[in-house]
């Protein structure tokens, strides 16, 4: 867990993104320090259309590419502030965090707010809102684990840098793993703890609306008792996504992964925090950005689109809302949901 850091404190950089058609604009704040991750100056031998000269800058590079995936298909009259930065996270031979993010704040009752006492991810009540109701701080915050291919992680798995998703097998394609990141700080994940049951301050949230367990009484999370919340985050393939627009898209283009209709979530028994109920099950077929490990290069958001229309957020074809007041209430809240590299030595194997 980490709690938002004032954007003024440090040196930073700002870069947007560079999508030409962005209708949600995704700004990048670069929060590393002289000579580290994005400031980092080995030099870089450009790769799959990333023509950066040092290795800060093809990572900020492919950083504007994952941003610019989302920034296309989600519209926001707010700019998506992202602090990012790179750190040594936690990992082993064999086992590891390639990134981590979340939205570092969440609101309720906010202009135009779909459900009332409902928490929504700070990016997307900003675009309900058509405000920013938070001025002075980012809506996410991410983190990329810069030790990924020495010796004490994953040494025989790299990022690849380039932005064609081309990269050879055993790398991993870091635009995939930011895109997966942004995806969560958007709002794909509840602010439930899956540990404990609870709901965050006591209030559903956007995410948990589209939760059910088949079979259990009551079948949705959100009217379920703590306890029956934490047994239904380990209940796959029962734990299921009831939203409308994934369902319908998953029609049409899931050929495994379904269970009475509806999209199957990640929901082992242990649970795995970071991981349960907030990514789409490792039985979908193909194989989505959203699962919680990594096997492959994916830049298309997929069932993740509709699964963000499902929330709330506006599709760019839709008028903006009009902007008004600023008031009510911001709760304080940073999710981390982390990408786990841990099934790659098994695919890798194959
Ligand atoms: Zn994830």
């Amino acid at each position: 867990m980490t709690r938002a850091t004032p954007i003024l404190v440090s040196a930073w950089l700002v870069l947007s993104a560079t999508a030409a058609h962005a209708t949600a604009p995704i700004v990048i704040i670069n929060k590393d320090a002289a000579g580290q991750g994005f400031n980092d100056p080995t030099p870089f031998t450009r790769v799959g259309g990333n023509n950066a000269t040092t290795l800060g800058q093809a990572r900020m590079n492919a950083f504007q590419a994952a941003a610019a995936i989302w920034a296309t298909q989600l519209q926001s009259k707010v700019e998506v502030d992202v602090d990012a930065q790179w750190a040594s996270l936690t990992c082993s031979a064999n086992s590891g965090v390639l990134g981590q993010a979340g939205t570092v704040a969440v609101f309720q009752n906010f202009p135009h707010a779909p459900v009332a006492n409902t928490s929504y991810a700070g990016a997307l009540a900003n675009a309900l809102a058509g405000e920013d109701l938070s001025p002075t701080s980012s809506e996410i915050t991410a983190t990329f684990n810069s030790a990924l291919g020495t010796a004490a992680c994953f040494s025989n798995n790299p990022w690849y840098y380039g932005l064609d998703g081309k990269g050879p097998s055993n790398a991993v394609d870091l635009v995939s793993i930011i895109a997966h990141e942004l995806g969560h700080g958007l709002g794909f994940h509840s602010f439930v703890d899956v540990t404990t049951g609870a709901k965050y301050a006591g209030l559903d949230d956007a995410y948990l609306l589209n939760l059910e367990q088949f079979g259990a009484s009551p079948s949705s999370l959100k009217d379920m008792t703590d306890a029956q919340r934490v047994q239904a985050c380990k209940s796959e393939p029962n734990l299921l996504w009831t939203g409308s627009q994934v369902t319908a898209a998953a029609l049409a283009s899931l050929t495994a992964g379904l269970n009475h209709g509806l999209v199957r979530l990640y929901g082992p028994n242990p649970v795995q925090v970071g991981s349960s109920m907030n990514h789409f099950s490792t039985a979908l077929v193909p194989s989505p950005m959203m699962r919680p490990d990594y096997v492959q290069a994916q830049h298309d958001p997929g069932l993740a689109l509709p699964l963000m229309q499902d929330l709330g957020w506006p599709q760019p074809q839709t008028s903006p809302v009009p902007a008004s007041p600023r008031w009510l209430i911001a709760l304080l809240a940073t999710a981390l949901i982390a990408v786990a590299l841990s099934s790659f030595r098994a695919s890798a194997k194959q």
